[in-house]
């Protein structure tokens, strides 16, 4: 694609949530003054994710890097005139965008007097909750925490370390009340003592059953590997391994603790046999697993083999745009070149839809910490092809199936108890 034409971001939003990623975003006096009713700055979780969340148009949302030294020489600029938000390009072309609402339910308390948002943050539209201790990678003595990541800089900061399985289930129910959210995603790090499956097991079991939504595990791989078909079992609908970098020298580099302990190998063999548990397709409790990779941090031809590897086995690529965190180990690095990603992410939308891998079918999920597959589409010219075309409107159908299988589980549980929170009235009770 021919960067220049495709600088044309008003026309194609997935090019702007990408070069926001690579590119940040100045705000600027009077948009500052507005944005009272944002979801604020967060440094949120994961350690990929610190910015400010916007909708693009097209429904693409995202979450702009707003913090890091880099961003204040971005080309783009937040504005805010005659009562609309605009992300404005110093080439001239504006578009409009929307501030992601704060969700009300966030300054609520849970039972426990616990703030609802320092339980779980929603992400796009989805809900995630970091659920056990801070990643034992952040306390061992030699700390051999990923160099990327700010996870021990946020719990305890924006996010509680300690969180009940009853907070939990009260913030669940009152994000899909309010926010009407369909998905929830549930997150660890390391636990030297392969703990991560025994604290997630019982959340997950009692979100599936009071609830009916969809939930998702991100942890490291569990040397168990039969732990995953229960996982299936228990009604989980998404795995996800991060194993961040393809290129092995680069993988002990800047995940010192997951080389150590894992090793890439385990990483890829764990997702290997999730990938082959999901081959038997069941639209009522559907079953995806993801490999997790950092664009911007390797090669982007290593990038491209990882998606080529993550899809070959019938799992979907998660790729993060590496944003260089204040606080962490890389904050002194520049992010990848806008240029550069271009092909990488539009090599995620075509591989999958060469492996017809079930992309987009989850409803009311938008995702504002990455690409998502789908919306790379807008990035390659394929998309237009006969046989993408088919392949689309094949996802299509299979959505609306699932859609409607899923409004029907949804509904079909009883209603949710009556709101337990409570206004927030000074500091954590
Ligand atoms: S495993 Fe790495 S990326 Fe994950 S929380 Fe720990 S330090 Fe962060």
């Amino acid at each position: 694609m021919d960067l220049d034409a495709a600088r044309d971001f008003p026309h194609n939003p997935a090019l702007l949530k990408l070069a926001l990623y690579c590119e940040g975003l100045r705000i600027d006096e009077d948009a500052t003054a507005e944005l009272h009713e944002s979801r604020g700055i967060l440094r949120t979780r994961a350690g990929l994710g610190s910015g400010l969340e916007l909708v693009l148009p097209g429904n693409l949302w995202t979450n702009a890097p707003v913090a890091e030294d880099f961003c204040a020489q971005s080309p783009f600029l937040l504005t805010f005139r005659k009562g609309r938000f605009q992300v404005r390009h110093e080439n001239g072309l504006a578009t409009d965008v929307e501030i992601a609402p704060r969700p009300t339910w966030y300054d609520l308390r849970c039972s426990t007097g616990k703030q609802m948002s320092r339980v779980g943050t929603l992400q796009g539209t989805y809900l995630g909750i970091y659920a056990a201790n801070v990643c034992e990678f952040w306390t061992r003595k030699n700390r051999e925490m990923c160099k990327f990541c700010s996870v021990g800089l946020n719990l305890g900061a924006d996010d509680a370390s300690d969180k009940t399985q009853r907070e939990v289930l009260e913030v669940v129910r009152m994000a899909k009340l309010q926010s009407g959210i369909t998905y929830v995603d549930f997150n660890t790090g390391h636990h030297e003592d392969e703990g991560y499956l025994d604290v997630l097991e019982p959340l997950v079991t009692a979100v599936k059953r009071e609830t009916g939504l969809l939930v998702g595990v991100q942890t490291p791989p569990h040397s168990d590997l039969e732990r995953y078909r229960r996982l299936r079992e228990l009604g989980v609908n998404r795995v996800s391994f991060c194993f961040e970098l393809y290129d092995r020298e680069r993988f002990d580099e800047i995940c010192p603790g997951k080389s150590a302990t894992y090793g890439l190998d385990r990483y890829l063999e764990t997702m290997d046999f999730c990938a082959a548990l999901g081959k038997k397709v069941n639209m009522h409790e559907p079953w995806v697993t993801n490999g997790e990779i950092i664009a911007g941090l390797e090669d982007p031809q290593t990038t491209i083999a990882a998606i080529d590897r993550i899809t070959s086995v019938g799992a979907v690529p998660t790729v993060c745009v590496f944003r260089p965190l204040k606080g962490t180990a890389l904050a002194h690095l520049p992010p990848p070149k806008t240029e550069d990603m271009v092909p990488v992410f539009r090599h995620l939308y075509e591989a999958c839809m060469r492996h017809n891998l079930p992309i987009g079918l989850a409803p009311n999920v938008h995702v504002s910490l990455v690409m998502l597959p789908e919306e790379c589409a807008w990035l390659s010219p394929r998309r237009s092809s006969w046989s993408f075309r088919t392949k689309q409107w094949r996802l299509e159908v299979k959505k609306r199936v699932f859609h409607h299988l899923f409004d029907r589980k949804v509904r079909g549980i009883s209603q949710d108890p009556a709101p337990v929170g409570s206004a927030v009235d000074g500091g954590e009770g």
